[in-house]
């Protein structure tokens, strides 16, 4: 799945080449493509026709085109091996073509979308002005602004997690809390803050917090800056499935590795379904609580780090 960085690629060649163009004409070549849009491929071609794509959008990992059209926008689902490309005019057809949208001006090609194994798509949906969080398209409404964004509110952030009985990590991939964090991304993160991945989120103070958002902000810049090379050129798009910035990667992937910081071999431990990677040394787990009894005789323990005073 392309993390952040990668969708901002896309996003920012699409600004450059599709946005402010008028559609001449839309040719779905594979109903999967569209199988989001409920009203079937022809209903999708027509309501893009004589259509104008507005300013490339993203939240997250999310991706969208206003139209001109008011309130209707199109959200690009680029699933595992999606990808949007900008493809000179009469340029040989991808084998895994599912979308051609022909613009009025062929002179600065046609948009592409283009995906090996069709779990990604385009569809059409409303686009929301959602208090607090902007213009949104109403099937994603619920995703937090990502850290990228001018308006993320680091403040509401920290209580946010103050409040949440849950661990730091799975607070990352949290969509609701903050949004286009993935597991790569987080790994890297938290290995640049020391902190281990099952540290309680009520543990953090608000200067680790903050610590913590620069890092993942220094990271997903730094991806970025690597997949910068290409905005020039024609080629939209990246899929980011295995991407420009795996080699200068610390943590995700790196088992039984060195270290970076003090050499200690990285470890791997399963996690959700997925892997987190982190250094035991600079990242030791959370002590387990210590509990001793309330009083001789009594069932039940209490928690020595809530004492007060402590
Ligand atoms: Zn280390």
């Amino acid at each position: 799945m392309p993390e952040l960085p990668e969708v901002e690629v896309v996003r920012r060649g699409l600004e450059r080449w599709a946005s402010g163009r008028a559609i001449t004409d839309v040719e779905v070549r594979h109903p999967r493509a569209v199988r989001r849009h409920t009203a079937g491929a022809a209903d999708f071609a027509a309501r893009l026709r004589g259509h104008r794509f507005g300013p490339a959008r993203r939240r997250g990992k999310y991706l969208w085109l206003p139209l001109d059209d008011p309130g209707v926008c199109v959200l690009a689902h680029l699933g595992m091996s999606g990808q949007l490309l900008i493809q000179p005019a009469g340029a040989p057809d991808e084998r895994h073509l599912r979308i051609r949208v022909t613009f009025a001006d062929p002179a600065g090609g046609e948009l592409r979308f283009v995906d090996q194994r069709t779990f990604g798509g385009l569809s059409l949906h409303r686009e929301l002005v959602v208090p607090d969080s902007g213009a949104l398209p109403d099937v994603i409404a619920h995703i937090a602004r990502d850290p990228l964004d001018p308006l993320f509110d680091e403040r509401a952030f920290h209580t946010a997690l103050r409040r949440r009985r849950t661990t730091v990590k799975r607070a990352l991939l949290d969509q609701s809390l903050i949004s286009g964090v993935g597991n790569i991304y987080a790994d890297e993160a938290l290995w640049r803050a020391r902190l281990h991945y099952e540290r309680p989120t009520a543990s953090l103070t608000r200067p680790r917090t903050t610590e913590l958002l620069g890092h993942i902000r220094d990271v997903m810049n730094a991806a970025l800056a690597a997949g910068g090379t290409s905005f020039d050129s024609l080629y939209v798009n990246v899929n980011g499935e295995s991407g420009y910035f795996e080699r200068s990667l610390d943590a995700y992937g790196r088992e039984d590795e060195p270290c970076r910081r003090c050499g200690t071999p990285m470890r791997r431990r399963p996690w959700m379904n997925r892997s987190s990677y982190y250094c035991p040394r600079c990242q030791p787990p959370p002590r387990p609580r210590r509990t001793v009894p309330v009083a001789p005789g009594k069932a039940g323990t209490r928690n020595v780090s809530r004492r007060p005073g402590k």
